[in-house]
């Protein structure tokens, strides 16, 4: 069966004594949950965080990726570099990397492909604005920002896991309903399957403002397989609270 999946974005957020109090509470008192879990961190720091994971159950993961292999592209870190600090997950396709670094939906299609070639699970993010929301779009621009990432990934897709985050719910306190999410991850999952005989095998996780009081109702729904948490994950106890409620 199919374990949920439970991962944490940093965001611009730690230090080399926050990051090491957090993993260490992390592993600590993460047991052996039922379900999968991984850390998005910062790039730089990932050797620090592999270090402090080693032996844990917990996966790195990291926030972005460039869509290039390697080469004149100052600032950039690219899979290979991912693949020596042992990075399971990569974010690609954040609604911020969307909005301040005005990724595309072809830049985040390339970005999972390189990432798949690489072996580097990519966590494709997708999600409507209020304004889209409240125009009635959200579900012609979900399906066209996933359009494009089976576009470019053919028969792979069922590799890839996918997020869908109400770019209105992220970091705002208004989480989208477990009703609302629900709707959203079945049509997802119809386009996916019509993309993939292997699309059940593919985690939907969702994302925004997720936390220890709501992840129960929102991780009950069946089209939901797990949480993309950012606030919430940088608090031991509530991160620890939303893997128990995947179990
Ligand atoms: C996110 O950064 O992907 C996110 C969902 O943030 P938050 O949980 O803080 O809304």
């Amino acid at each position: 069966m199919k374990k949920k999946l439970i991962a944490g974005n940093w965001k611009m957020n730690g230090s080399l004594a926050a990051n090491e109090a957090l993993i260490k509470g992390l592993v600590s008192g993460v047991g052996t949950p039922n379900c999968l879990v991984a850390l998005c961190v910062p790039s730089v720091y990932l050797a620090q965080c592999r270090s402090l994971l080693t032996g844990s159950v917990i996966d790195l993961g990291a926030q972005d990726v460039s869509q290039h292999e390697a080469g004149a592209f100052t600032g950039e870190v690219s899979c290979s570099m991912l693949n020596d600090f042992g990075v399971r997950y990569c974010l690609v396709g954040h609604s911020e990397r969307r909005q301040y670094h005005f990724e595309t939906d072809a830049v985040v299609a390339l970005k999972a492909q390189r990432a798949l070639a690489s072996g580097v699970t990519p966590i494709v993010c997708i999600g409507e604005t209020l304004a889209e929301r409240e125009a009635g779009r959200t579900e012609e621009v979900v399906k066209r920002q996933l359009a494009a990432v089976i576009h470019a990934n053919g028969h792979c897709i069922s590799e890839i896991v996918l997020a869908y985050e109400p770019v209105w719910a992220i970091g705002t306190g208004k989480t989208a309903s477990a009703e609302q999410a629900q709707q959203v991850h079945a049509v997802l999952r119809a386009q996916l399957k019509a993309a993939s005989s292997q699309a059940d095998r593919i985690q939907l996780l969702y994302g925004g403002s997720m936390n220890a009081a709501n992840a129960s109702q929102l991780l009950g729904q069946p089209d939901i397989d797990g949480g993309l948490i950012g606030g919430a994950s940088l608090k031991a106890p509530d991160f620890l609270s939303i893997i128990a409620s995947a179990g």
